[in-house]
């Protein structure tokens, strides 16, 4: 698979860890030390109590489909990737994540199915996008 046409994320020194732990298999999430949070995506200060004590920790990888959508065309996106399944998982940490679910057949998905993290590398090994397959 190549990246292009795909949209590259924008990569900040808050997301950095986010973005490149996918290229050792890592799926980083943060969790604030003040109020236990562990939330998606990456910030700099807690989306429930804006404390800035923030650490990265390592998520299972696992979670379940808690909605989604399959589309059958996209502008720009790669034909030999159609359909595209959008999906939005809840890790077993409990936070959700927007993603894509991989290497399965659309009709097979369905809410509340187990999935596991894989990785979608940029040509350039600068990041690695998270997204998730059924188990
Ligand atoms: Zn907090």
């Amino acid at each position: 698979m190549t990246w292009e046409p795909r949209p590259a994320p924008v990569v900040t020194p808050e997301s950095e860890p986010y973005w490149t732990g996918g290229l050792n298999g890592d799926l980083r999430i943060q969790r604030c030390t003040d109020c236990d949070l562990v939330y998606v995506y990456p910030r700099a200060h807690c989306p429930d109590c804006l404390g800035d004590h923030v650490e990265w920790v390592e998520a299972s990888g696992r979670g379940t489909v808690y909605s989604y959508t399959v589309a059958h065309q996209v502008a720009g996106w790669p034909d030999d990737d159609l359909p595209l399944v959008s999906a939005y998982v809840e890790l077993d940490e409990g936070p959700r994540l927007m993603t894509n679910l991989v290497d399965c057949d659309p009709d097979d998905v369905a809410v509340g199915i187990a999935v596991e993290v894989r990785f979608e590398q940029s040509e350039d090994g600068e990041f690695a996008v998270p997204v998730f397959t059924p188990v």
